[in-house]
């Protein structure tokens, strides 16, 4: 089963990495948005550290719902609102436990990837962060399904967001700010797919 102090080493990493690539993720949404996305992620993740720097919460939905109220208050742009929906929901989904096991965390993740649905309408070729959020979530339930662990369900996820990240190098958007460019939006990766993989890819690492 998958801990709260686990959960805080995946947010703790998230964390992490968008810093570290912070430039990277604002590149991207520099060709085809307003290039803040980089900027966005880490400052909103950086809110998200000082809000957590004073202990792990005892309960996992207490700790998700810390991580996505605190992105909502913290982030101005389109993914302040969805990841914090994601976080937001994950934690009701959760409920007031410490730990997860393997289809408890499916369900979790199942949940926020629908609150994203819920508030931002994006459908699967929409070139958004949805593009490697749902293959990601489907992974996760079919490597289950299959018997692994939840480490290798989270890998599984992890390589199905990546996938689902290149996949949006081609499409042309129709949601968010890319949309505005039309054709032109093709032959660049969405930013939000590019930072999702990252979430999934930091939960591969912090369960495994
Ligand atoms: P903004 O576009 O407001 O500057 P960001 O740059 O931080 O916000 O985030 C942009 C990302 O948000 C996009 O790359 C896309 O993945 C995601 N996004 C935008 N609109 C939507 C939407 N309606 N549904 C799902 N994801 C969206
Ligand atoms: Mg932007
Ligand atoms: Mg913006």
């Amino acid at each position: 089963a998958v801990g709260t102090a686990q959960l805080a080493d995946w947010i703790t990493r998230y964390r992490d990495a968008v810093t570290a690539q912070r430039d990277w993720l604002t590149e991207l949404d520099s060709a085809i948005g307003d290039a803040d996305h980089g900027a966005n992620m880490a400052r909103g993740f950086a809110a998200v550290g000082d809000k957590l720097a004073a202990g792990t919460p005892a309960t996992v939905d207490e700790l998700l719902k810390t991580v996505g109220m605190t992105l909502v208050s913290s982030v101005g742009g389109a993914s302040g609102p969805l990841y914090g929906t994601f976080f937001l929901r994950m934690g009701m989904s959760a409920g007031a436990v410490s730990e997860l096991d393997g289809p408890a965390l499916a369900a979790a993740l199942r949940a926020g990837l629908e609150g994203i649905v819920a508030r931002g309408k994006p459908e699967a070729g929409d070139k958004t962060m949805y593009d490697a959020m749902a293959p990601a979530v489907d992974a996760f339930d079919a490597a289950l399904a299959d018997g692994s662990s939840v480490g290798d369900a989270a890998r599984a996820a992890a390589d199905a967001a990546a996938a689902g990240r290149d996949a949006t190098l081609d499409l042309v958007a129709r949601k968010g700010r890319a949309s505005y460019l039309g054709e032109r939006s093709a032959g660049h990766l969405d930013p939000g797919a590019a930072s999702t993989a990252i979430l999934f890819d930091t939960l591969a690492a912090a369960i495994a």
